[in-house]
């Protein structure tokens, strides 16, 4: 089910704090987002179990995000930015008992969470694709250009964009 208006826009606006690595870097979000929050994160490669692939776990003064050990590069950036999207929303971490053994991990929000979570997690990297061979060079220029102009929602359009929205991009030709 696609969010609703009011959480795309609620979870648009969240992104917009967030420093996205230019390019894409996981690890340098989870250090930026640690630092921001004046806790440390620390990244965990996890046997996990049951179907839950990522968990927030957060100590007394650090936070750990547990992935599952064997995930691809792709698939650890879309684990992951999904628990920082729960950290950057607010929601609760889970506690140290989490990793007391390698039974199946925790993974207890409501659903609203959960579609924040997800929404969120959906834009951060939709905005770090930025630089994918997707999107022609010359539409990048443009969007790097207009900068403030360029929204998540836009950037979603034009990925397999066609070439009448290209133009729209690029202005009439001559
Ligand atoms: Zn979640």
């Amino acid at each position: 089910m696609p969010p609703s208006r009011e959480v795309f826009a609620e979870c648009s606006s969240a992104l917009e704090g967030l420093a996205i690595p230019d390019p894409w870097d996981v690890v340098a979000l989870v250090e930026w987002l640690g630092q921001q929050r004046g806790r440390p994160i620390i990244l965990i490669p996890w046997p996990t179990a049951g179907g839950v692939t990522g968990c927030w776990v957060a100590a007394a003064h650090q936070d750990y995000i547990v992935y599952e050990r064997t995930a691809t590069p792709l698939h650890r950036s879309v684990i992951v930015c999904h628990e920082v999207a729960h950290i950057w929303l607010g929601h609760r971490g889970h506690s140290t008992n989490a990793l007391a053994d390698e039974s199946a991990l925790p993974h207890d929000y409501r659903d609203d969470e959960e579609i924040r979570a997800e929404t969120l997690a959906e834009l951060i990297l939709e905005k770090a694709a930025l630089p994918a061979p997707k999107v022609p060079a010359d539409v990048l220029r443009v969007m790097k250009t207009l900068d403030q102009g360029v929204t998540v929602d836009s950037l979603a359009d034009q990925r397999g964009v066609s070439a009448r929205g290209r133009r729209r991009w690029l202005g009439p030709r001559t």
